[in-house]
């Protein structure tokens, strides 16, 4: 299907081919017909899957059909879990409707309200709001609600999770009766099914893709690491010839500060984004990360979700996630529109069960590889090889840095990649034997420029006793 299949005016479609995209994908293909028919819609996709435009588009349509709003009354409204989806998602009605006079704004918390009440009084006909301060707003007379045609809840299941259910109910309570409701979700929580009977009005549904599918375009591998070699093992992953731009993800603030100062002493450019941060410094770091002036992005979950920033190479999970949601939601950061990437997990023993979790949620098993200090060690030196010594040209760059299938087949093939690790279901795996691993280390020597992750150990006591340890080729 085209764009110019979905009944869209020429200004949109003419933004939408500026903006690059060739098709529809499969969640816009799916919601724009029903969402251009005014129905009520109830859609589950993550993410990345293009659901923003699935929205923004008919949304535009609609509200550039009708004249342009004159009075101070807001014609759709969206609300949006945190402050950088709302930012992201106003671009977007930006960008689609550039050619178009319909007028935007956003309306968050963390900055101060004044130029967002000016924006209000001079009249806007999309919102796009967190539900805190937008109440706020509403309840000193600024947020005129009881006009609004369309309700958009962008990332309905974050929502919840982030507490926000009452305040977006007492929103929902604001609004007429006789709207267009949409509801977007990366999972169909029960919560979030109680909560569309509550608002949607006989909605279609939209499911295009399983609640936790991962794009196969990441490449996703774990690294059983013990803690006081992750920093290291972190450097040098990032300092790796594949390692383009690279968001690292902790549990905490403190750890994320924490790895920051590391990172910052060892001369990355880098800087770090979570709920401490006041919301100007979030999107300065933002800004600096999608321009490329910082290489390294350190984030917590509550920062993390939403940034949608093209070129992301690797996401590195330096501390496992809570719950396997949130570790699809961190991983999908990565190989934006298409595009492909690494998310490689540091775990230790006390992670097995999580990692449980995790495979049972995406339905596959997880590649694992078990680092040692001296295989942090080799690295380094074939970092250091690959540095002095002119580089060879290959056609297909390193393979561990690199999920693409060609790629990876010719990682399989090379006996220099091969690496200790923990058993893993899903791949071909052989016990280890002194040959194969004096085999690996002698290659791996004498091509280092190709193999950054080679990691070989011949010998060596696992820190997690009680894994049976094999080898299988090594794909990053
Ligand atoms: P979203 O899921 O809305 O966060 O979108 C993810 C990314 O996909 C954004 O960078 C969009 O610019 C991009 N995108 C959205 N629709 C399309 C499309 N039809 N073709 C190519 N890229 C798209």
């Amino acid at each position: 299907m085209q764009f110019q299949n979905l009944s869209l005016n020429a200004s949109i479609l003419r933004a939408v081919a500026e903006e690059g995209y060739d098709n529809p994908t499969p969640i816009q293909e799916a919601a724009i017909p029903l969402a251009l028919a005014g129905d009520d819609l109830l859609a589950t996709a993550q993410t990345g899957t293009g659901k923003t435009a699935a929205f923004s588009l008919p949304i535009l349509e609609r509200l550039s059909a009708k004249p342009a709003n004159r009075g101070r009354h807001i014609r759709a409204l969206v609300l949006a879990p945190t402050r950088e989806l709302a930012v992201q998602i106003e671009d977007s009605f930006r960008n689609y409707g550039r050619h178009l006079r319909v007028r935007t704004a956003v309306v968050l918390g963390g900055v101060s309200p004044d130029p967002q009440i000016k924006a209000l009084r001079q009249g806007v006909d999309v919102v796009v709001a967190t539900p805190g301060r937008l109440l706020d707003l509403y309840k000193q007379g600024h947020a005129k609600l009881d006009r609004v045609q369309v309700l958009v809840l962008d990332e309905g299941d974050r929502m919840l999770d982030m507490g926000f259910a009452p305040d977006v109910r007492r929103i929902v309570g604001t609004l007429p009766r006789d709207r267009q409701t949409m509801l977007f979700s990366a999972t169909l929580s029960s919560d979030i099914v109680k909560l569309s009977a509550d608002i949607l009005r006989n909605p279609s549904s939209v499911a295009v893709t399983p609640a936790a599918s991962v794009s196969t375009n990441i490449v996703q591998s774990v690294m059983f690491v013990e803690q006081a070699n992750k920093r290291q093992l972190l450097r040098e992953i990032l300092r790796a010839e594949g390692t383009q731009r690279a968001l690292v993800f902790t549990r905490t603030k403190h750890r994320a500060n924490r790895v920051l100062r590391q990172l910052l002493s060892e001369g990355f450019a880098a800087d770090a984004i979570h709920s401490n941060k006041s919301q100007n410094a979030r999107q300065r770091a933002l800004n600096a990360f999608h321009g490329g002036r910082i290489k390294v992005l350190v984030a917590t979950d509550i920062a993390a979700r939403g940034i949608d920033v093209d070129g992301i190479s690797h996401v590195i999970n330096y501390e496992m996630p809570d719950d396997p949601e949130s570790y699809v939601h961190r991983i999908g950061r990565t190989a934006r529109a298409g595009a492909s990437g690494h998310a490689i997990s540091f775990a230790c023993e006390d992670h097995a069960f999580s990692l449980i979790d995790i495979e049972s949620f995406i339905g596959h098993t997880l590649n694992k590889q078990e680092i040692l200090p001296q295989d942090i060690a080799s690295l380094k030196t074939s970092q250091q090889d690959r540095a002095r010594k002119p580089q060879r040209k290959t056609e297909s760059p390193s393979p561990s840095l690199t999920p693409d299938a060609s790629a990876r087949g010719s990682a399989q093939r090379r006996s220099a990649n091969v690496v200790k690790t923990m058993e893993s279901e899903n791949s071909s795996v052989q016990e280890a034997s002194p040959l194969a691993a004096n085999e690996s280390r002698t290659v791996a020597e004498a091509a280092p420029s190709t193999a950054p992750f080679a990691l070989t150990r011949p010998s060596g006591k696992s820190p997690f006793p009680g894994r049976r340890s094999s080898e299988v080729p090594a794909v990053g």
